[in-house]
Order: C-alpha cells, then sequence, then structure tokens
C-alpha cells in the first residue's frame, strides 16, 4: 500500500510526523506537506507563482504553497506513482461542522478525493494536543480497514479524534456535521504606524451540536467519522430555484 500523508499545519508539526510513523508498517509512506502553518487555506490552489518542493533531513517534501498544492502535486508529478490513499493531518484541533470550510486539513483530503483516490482527514480535536497517539491509532486502523475492505465507492471521511488516551475513546460514530455559531468578532489592533488592522476571531461555539453530529460524538468521547461531499449543488433547492425563475 503507497500512503501519501500530508497536513496543514506544516511539514515540521508533531501531528504529521506521528501520524507518518504510525502508517509506516502499513507499507510505503511520502510525506508532501507546507513548509509553515497554512491552516484555514481551504482548498485553494497557488495560480501565480511556480512552487518549489525541497526534502527536510527526515525525508519530508516540504512546499512553499498550500495543502491543496501539496497534494496536487505530489499526484499529479512529482511522485511516479498514485498512491492508494491521502491521510491528511493530523491536525491540531478539531475540524467539525463549519470548519470544514475552512480546513486546510480537509482540503488537502478532499484534492486526494478530486483526483480519485481515497482520502481520510484527520483531527485531534483539542488544542491542548495531549493524545496525538490516539488520533494516530484511529487513522491506522482505517487505513487497515480501507486495505481489508475497500469502500466501494469515492470516499472523502472527515475524521476527529477526542483528545484522550487510547483505552479512554469511546468508539467510532458515523456523523453528520453540526453547526457552529458565527465566529467571534474580529479582533482590531493598531499597527505601530497608526493604521488599524484586524485579526479574524475564533470559529464560534457549537449551534447544531445534537444527537448524529460530529460535535456530539466528540463531546461524548467518541471518534467522530463524517462522509463528506464536494458537489455544493443545493439538491433540496432545485425545484424551488426553477419555480423562482419562471416568476
Ligand atoms: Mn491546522
Amino acid at each position: 500500500m503507497r500512503i501519501l500523508v500530508s497536513n496543514d499545519d506544516g511539514y515540521f508539526s508533531p501531528g504529521i510526523t506521528l501520524l507518518a510513523e504510525a502508517l509506516r508498517p502499513l507499507g510505503e509512506v511520502t510525506v508532501v506537506a507546507p513548509e509553515r502553518d497554512r491552516s484555514g487555506a481551504s482548498n485553494s490552489l497557488t495560480l501565480d507563482r511556480p512552487l518549489t518542493v525541497r526534502r527536510a533531513p527526515n525525508g519530508f517534501y516540504f512546499v512553499n504553497g498550500t495543502p491543496t498544492d501539496c497534494v496536487h502535486i505530489a499526484v499529479t508529478g512529482l511522485l511516479d506513482f498514485i498512491p492508494d490513499v491521502v491521510v491528511s493531518g493530523i491536525n491540531h484541533g478539531a475540524n467539525m461542522g463549519d470548519d470544514t470550510i475552512y480546513s486546510g486539513t480537509v482540503a488537502a483530503a478532499a484534492e486526494g478525493y478530486l483526483l480519485g483516490i481515497p482520502s481520510i482527514a484527520v483531527s485531534l480535536a483539542s488544542k491542548a494536543g495531549g493524545h496525538f497517539d490516539s488520533a494516530a491509532g484511529i487513522a491506522c486502523a482505517l487505513v487497515k480497514r480501507l486495505m481489508r475492505a475497500p469502500f466501494g465507492e469515492p470516499v472523502l471521511l472527515n475524521v476527529n479524534v477526542p483528545d484522550v488516551a487510547p483505552p479512554a475513546l469511546g468508539g467510532l460514530e458515523v456523523t453528520r456535521l453540526g453547526r457552529r455559531h458565527k465566529a467571534e468578532p474580529v479582533v482590531k489592533l493598531q499597527t505601530p504606524r497608526g493604521e488599524t488592522a484586524y485579526w479574524i476571531g475564533p470559529a464560534g461555539a457549537a449551534a447544531d451540536a445534537g444527537p448524529g453530529t460530529d460535535f456530539h460524538a466528540v463531546e461524548n468521547g467518541r471518534v467522530s467519522v463524517t462522509p463528506l461531499r464536494m458537489d455544493l449543488t443545493g439538491t433540496t433547492q432545485l425545484a424551488h430555484a426553477r419555480e423562482w425563475l419562471s416568476k
């Protein structure tokens, strides 16, 4: 099995190092990740300049681009093979509900998915970052499962793991995305040159966090596994839109 690993926290982050180590017994692991923290980069491709790929002493490739750039470059030119699976993470912090729209962790996996490869985004659902080992174990288990039992259709899984020791994990639950309240207000700052600067605030608290959501599973100590799709069509509004256009 050939496994492509990426992330959005940067190639030097503890999450990606532990993830690569955990996956190594399962096959050939190649890491291609951003050279710096690109959290919040979403599905952005760099189109206005060429990108460079360099190799760190530990063998990881790093790119002066986005998470999406990394997976795109890896699959379409850097590697001389098509990976069997793309695993992105382990993100330092949750990617649940609306986070998935902005997340570079999810975006790296989404790029694999869009290129036809089964892909998994893995996040440790806490900024404390105490138990990356739990998330690494879950990533391993899911990749093993894909080897043993292929999903059978194109798949993009968004996985959030509670930040507790492995024995305290409460099992896996298939979930839907919850929703967050709107983000906290932007923070206004004065620059040394007297300009007002704006610093985007943190994500809002969970709004829809009821049973069946990713928030609910993680809150109750279970690993959340959400199958995502990239088709943004508002399928439930097609008829309404047609009716509106006929007015
Ligand atoms: Mn991140």
